[in-house]
Formats: C-alpha cells, structure tokens, sequence
C-alpha cells in the first residue's frame, strides 16, 4: 500500500514539476512515507529520519518531510519532537503536498495537514511508478473492520471504493507502459462497491482488459471472501494462482477477540474450496501470536492450524500495541519473552513447509515474468511464477519484460531455479 502511495505521490509531485533525485544524496527534498502498523515500523522511520538530520546540517536548503500512517497519527506534534522535520503530512492531503512545499521552501515555515476528510479517493492523478514490471492499483482505501489490534482504520478512515472506470483506466494505461501484472490493492478487496460494480464484477472485468497478463489482488478477508470470487478466479485465465488470505490465528476464542467475525473452521473451508477449484493454488498468510490472553494452547491452535494447512509462505508478527486501539487496553497482555518464543516456533515450523513446497516444485515447468537480471550473477534472470513466487534461470538480459517458460531443476527456501525450456 505505502509502495502505491509513494508512487501517487510521485504523480502528484512530477504534475507540479518536481523530478524524482537519481539517489537520496542528490535529493533536495527528502519524503519518508510512513506505515504504523506495527511500533517497530514506526521507530525505524523516525530513526531513519534522525539520521538524515546530518544533511540539513550540511545544507540548510534541504526540506524533509514525512507523510502517510505516523504522519496521519501524530500530525503537529511530530515537528516539535523531530526538529529537522520541514512538513508532515497525513493520508488524505498529498493533493495539497505541491503548496506546502513551496511554503516551506519560500517561508521557512514548519508545516503539518492531517486532517482526515475520509472521501480522498485520488482520482485522476496517475502514479508515477517505479521501474519494472509489476504495478500495483489502488482499488479502494480505509478500512470498516476495526479488527480490534489494527491503527488501519483510525490512520486511513473509512471505507471508500474507487469508481470502476478510473480503475480500467489506470489498468489499461500500466498494461500500455508495460506493467504486465497487475495487483489490485485495498484493505479489504472483497467489499469493493462502487455502486455499480461489487469485487467479482470488477475482477472479472479487469480480468479481459487486453493490455495486461497477470491480475492479483490483496487483501482478502476471509469473513467477506464469495464463492463467487472462488468462481471468477479458476475461470479467468489472467487471475494468477495465487491467494492472500490472513488468516490471523487459529483460535475460536483469540479470533473473536480480535473481532475477525469467522472461526478457523470457516477458514479451513474456504481454503478447502480454494484447493478444490484450483489444484495448484499459492495460498500465503498472516499470522500474529502473542495477541492478549492468547494461551499456550490457544497459541498450539494457531500452530497446528498452519501444519494442517501448509501455507506456501507466511508473514508471521509478534502483537503489538497500537495506542487507540480496543486491545491495547485489554489487561492481559503477553510477556514479550513468550511473544518472541511464540513467534520462532511458528516461523521455524513454516520455514520448513516453505522448503517442503519449494522442493515439490522441481520438475515442474512453469511461466515466469522476467524482472531483471538476479542479484547474485548477471549472467542470470530473476522472475516471479504465477503463483507467486521467485524464480531464476540463466539467460540474457534482452528477455527483461518477457514471458518464459522453465523447467524448474533445484529450489531453496525462498526461490526456485530453472532451465529455460526452448520451444521447437
Ligand atoms: N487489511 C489487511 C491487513 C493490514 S495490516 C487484513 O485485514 O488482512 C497487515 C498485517 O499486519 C495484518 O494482517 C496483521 O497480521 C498485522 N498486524 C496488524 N496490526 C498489528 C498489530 N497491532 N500487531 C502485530 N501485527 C499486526
Ligand atoms: Fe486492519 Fe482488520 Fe482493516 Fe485489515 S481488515 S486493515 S486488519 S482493521
């Protein structure tokens, strides 16, 4: 989400005539866009900035700025604790960010904007996007859910859907600029309503626009997942194989607590008909442990509920306070030892399942969109597979913005290996 805003932002700053800096070095105006969903991604952006105040030292015309969700939550107060900070600016007023920074820059003046109007839908602004060949598309911003641990809905507002026709639009556009897979992105995708159309209207239509290959989306709710959703993934061939789906714990008693509204049988079920509709689906998670009042036996819950399972990969988080929030007042908090021993028994349970389902994949030809040359040889291509996951394969450079297929010939934990396979 913060990569999508980053790059509206962009948009709105190369409108107003900024041009993005080759590196932070040559930057005359650093922003830091913020997440603040967790304490320690709201320490490391406002260390990060700390840091940066050595610049200002060095040259005083330097502006930084700060926007999104720490932005939106601590709004004025920021700039008296961060004293190099110039602007902050909250979620819903990065249309106002051009006049600010002027004012900033002519004045001298320290500003802030965080008012929170919950209607911003950012029309008719078209991202700037970083290089490549994966593009993401906000379909609808905020959250309704108050899941009762999450600052989303009181930094984002509430719930609103982009019109239907912008969103083709920009799909189309990032399809023509040769941005070939396309993830769909919202807090809670299943209940896009546009007034016209729900999700699975929106993703079957999405699905045919010609100029793009691969279609995705996150995040899923489970509570709010259809079967026709199911439906429209399994019949349309540009919906890739793969599902995001949080499934938070596997608790009855710790899901009702955090206000999810399903019970892990509800979730074993969709996951059951996800499987039945699509043999080979990539089904990834997130997991917290140390939620309060979880027990050693709730927390087993969680952890079975995962073996049983067996997720292609997990995003697994130790709970974390969010002032505000329901559960940040609930009195049985959890020790941070047990949260932290909780956290690496789970995640070294599914880094061996992960190992396990790369392994099962050699043998297996798939189609990999290549990326860019890999990290460790340039005499190698990086990708990612349908469902999902990264892939590398020798090969030249000039295949970069292509579809190819490989014979999958050796895996580790994170990435599977190839062969291209030529075709006659
Ligand atoms: N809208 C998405 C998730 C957004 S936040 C959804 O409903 O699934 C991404 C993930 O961060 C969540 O799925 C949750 O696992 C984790 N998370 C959210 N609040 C958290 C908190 N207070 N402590 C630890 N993890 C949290
Ligand atoms: Fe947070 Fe729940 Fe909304 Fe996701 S659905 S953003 S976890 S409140």
């Amino acid at each position: 989400m913060n990569v999508a805003d980053s790059e509206l932002v962009a948009g709105i700053l190369s409108d107003a005539g900024y041009k993005k800096a080759e590196s932070i070095d040559s930057a005359d105006i650093i922003i830091f866009n913020s997440c603040t969903v967790r304490q320690h991604a709201e320490d490391r952006v406002l260390g990060r900035i700390t840091a940066e105040a050595t610049r200002k030292e060095q040259n005083t015309n330097i502006l930084i700025g700060l926007i999104g969700c720490v932005a939106q939550r601590k709004g004025e107060e920021l700039l008296n604790e961060i004293k190099s900070l110039d602007f902050v600016v909250g979620t819903d007023q990065y249309r106002h960010l051009p006049e600010i920074i002027s004012s900033c820059m002519n004045s001298k003046e320290h500003l802030f904007a965080d008012v929170q109007n919950n209607i911003e839908n950012y029309e008719n602004i078209y991202p700037v996007r970083n290089k490549g060949v994966n593009a993401f598309v906000t379909i609808m911003r905020g959250c309704n859910n108050f899941c009762s641990y999450c600052i989303v809905p009181y930094v984002r507002g509430r719930e609103r859907s982009r019109d239907h026709k912008e969103i083709l639009f920009e799909i189309e556009q990032a399809g023509n600029d040769g941005f070939k897979d396309i993830t769909l992105l919202g807090q809670n995708v299943n209940s896009y309503n546009d007034g016209k159309y729900t999700f699975p209207e929106l993703l079957k239509e999405t699905a045919r626009v010609s100029s793009i290959e691969r279609l995705r989306f996150v995040t899923s709710h489970p509570k709010d997942i259809s079967d026709e959703v199911i439906k429209v993934m399994a019949a349309e061939p540009k919906l890739c194989e793969h599902l995001h789906l949080p499934m938070q714990s596997g608790s009855d008693r710790i899901l009702e607590k955090m206000n999810r509204k399903y019970t892990p049988q509800k979730y074993l079920n969709i996951i059951h008909k996800l499987r039945n509709a699509m043999p080979n689906i990539a089904i990834t998670t997130d997991v917290m442990v140390g939620f309060p009042g979880e027990t050693e036996d709730d927390f087993i819950q969680t952890y079975n509920l995962m073996k049983e399972i067996r997720f292609d990969y997990a995003f697994m988080f130790k709970y974390s306070p969010r002032e505000g929030t329901a559960a940040a007042e609930y009195p049985d908090q959890i020790q941070e030892e047990i949260r932290l021993a909780r956290l690496q028994k789970l995640i070294d349970q599914q880094e061996r399942i992960t190992y396990e389902k790369y392994q099962e994949q050699i043998g297996r030809r798939v189609q990999v969109y290549v990326e860019k040359t890999s990290k460790k040889s340039d005499k190698e291509l990086s990708g990612r597979t349908r469902d999902n996951k990264i892939a590398v394969f020798p090969s030249d450079s000039k295949l970069i913005g292509t579809f190819v297929d490989i014979e999958i010939v050796d895996a580790t934990s994170w990435t599977l290996k190839g062969k291209q396979i030529q075709h006659t």
